[in-house]
Order: structure tokens, then C-alpha cells, then sequence
């Protein structure tokens, strides 16, 4: 048992291993499996298995520079989506708490809170007051 870890080991040496990239890839290609299984004869299980091998590739490769370089990509796309996610909830947010009414004299746009009835809204850019149900 020792003596295959140390073969592993020796195997491993000088290759990328794996990153977060690399974990993605392999989580994806299971779920890929598992839709596969459930939607039978279907493409999926061929393209879980194609993503299977990339991750090994990426894994087993000795081209650590590059293999860096594509997680650092990988590691900026979920930045930005995680960002446009976090934007995205936050006008959520916003369009359960406010209602938007645009000034109807300049057109500036004004946030008013929901639920306080027919209030008086009074415009910070052109002093026009105009009365709106919130
Ligand atoms: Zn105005």
C-alpha cells in the first residue's frame, strides 16, 4: 500500500494536480452523469465524460503554466458572476422595498418606499411635486 503511494507520488511530481477549476470540472462531469441517468439515451453522459477527461488532463498535465493561467481565468469568470449575481439580488431587494417613479416634469428618477399610500413626492433636481400611490 506505501509502495503505490509512493509511485503515486512519483507520478504526481511535476504535474499541475488539481485546483479549483479542476474540482469544478469534476463536480460538473457527476452532474452531467447524474442528468444523463435520469434523462436516459442521451448526449449528456457522452459530455460528462469528455469534461471527465479534461479535468484529468488539466490534472495530470506537467504545462503548470498554462494550467495556472486557465484557473485564474476560471477563478475571474466566477468573480463576475458571483458580482453580477450579487447586483442582480440587490434590485431585487430593491424593487421589493422601493418603487421607482420618475419625475414627471425632468424625468429624474426617485425612489420611494412601498406602502405608505398616496404620498406627495417632491423631486430633489427640479422641485416639482407630484402626488403617487407607493
Ligand atoms: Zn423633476
Amino acid at each position: 500500500m506505501n509502495q503505490m503511494k509512493d509511485q503515486f507520488i512519483r507520478f504526481m511530481t511535476g504535474r499541475y494536480g488539481a485546483d479549483k477549476l479542476g474540482r469544478f470540472l469534476t463536480a460538473a462531469a457527476f452532474v452531467l452523469f447524474i442528468a444523463g441517468l435520469l434523462i436516459r439515451g442521451s448526449w449528456l453522459d457522452f459530455i460528462a465524460a469528455a469534461v471527465l477527461a479534461v479535468s484529468y488532463y488539466r490534472m495530470f498535465s506537467r504545462n503548470i503554466r498554462r494550467r495556472f493561467e486557465e484557473n485564474q481565468k476560471f477563478e475571474r469568470l466566477c468573480f463576475s458572476v458571483a458580482e453580477a449575481f450579487r447586483r442582480w439580488r440587490f434590485r431585487l431587494q430593491q424593487a421589493v422595498k422601493f418603487h421607482i417613479y420618475k419625475c414627471p416634469d425632468c424625468g429624474q428618477k426617485i425612489r420611494i418606499p412601498r406602502g405608505k399610500g398616496k404620498i406627495k413626492i417632491h423631486c430633489p433636481k427640479c422641485n416639482a411635486d407630484f402626488i403617487k400611490k407607493s
